[in-house]
């Protein structure tokens, strides 16, 4: 065999295809976070496997706070081929929760409030996370979904559901389901406090 072909193999079998390589300015550039909350927020560089069945590249920013437990959950998700579409730093949709939960964004980080409410999120302090917010849409009381393009197919590995290995994991270390809430049952959020 070739040489180079080999070599174009062993590559290509390695390959990581990047999402997203942005600076910590970069990924916080416009946001209306004051400065004692930007200085508790770091962006990690985490991989994860793609609906195109190949391992991405992408970022998110998080609370230091939370940064163990994301790196924990995204490397068993990874080793579990659990399919996230795609991680990129909400600034790339001028900060609407509403664009990337659209886009199937896995996010974290947003100084917004919660919606339709004057309330600060805990994404505000990058303590709460979506996964795959199109495929695991909020459902509100009214019988309203959130985003508009959602679908929720319980049979699909990367729907979370009460006994999804995420979910477990996760409220094993302290954090919150938005699937466990009964006002609104939000499938792609969780959230840690403290
Ligand atoms: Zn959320």
């Amino acid at each position: 065999m070739n040489i180079l072909i080999l070599l174009f193999m062993l590559l290509s079998t390695n390959e990581v295809i990047i999402d997203s390589k942005l600076t910590l300015k970069e990924a916080t550039k416009g946001t209306k976070a004051p400065k004692e909350v930007l200085d508790s927020i770091v962006l990690l560089d985490l991989e994860y496997y793609s609906f195109d069945n190949k391992v991405h590249k992408g970022q998110i920013l998080v609370n230091k706070a939370v940064e163990e437990d994301v790196k924990y959950i995204f490397n068993l998700m990874l080793k579990n081929k659990m399919q996230i579409n795609k991680m990129i730093p909400i600034v790339k949709y001028n900060w609407d929760d509403d664009k990337s939960m659209e886009d199937n964004n896995t996010s974290a980080f947003n100084y917004r409030f919660v919606a339709n409410t004057t309330r600060l999120s805990n994404h505000a302090l990058g303590r709460a996370l979506d996964i795959n917010p199109q495929l695991n849409p909020v459902f509100y009381s009214d019988g309203k979904m959130s985003p508009p393009n959602g679908k929720r197919d319980t049979t699909k590995a990367y729907t979370f559901t009460a006994d999804h290995f995420v979910v477990k994991e996760l409220k094993k270390r302290g954090w919150r389901w938005g699937g466990d809430w009964t006002s609104l049952k939000d499938y792609h959020h969780f959230d840690k406090l403290d």
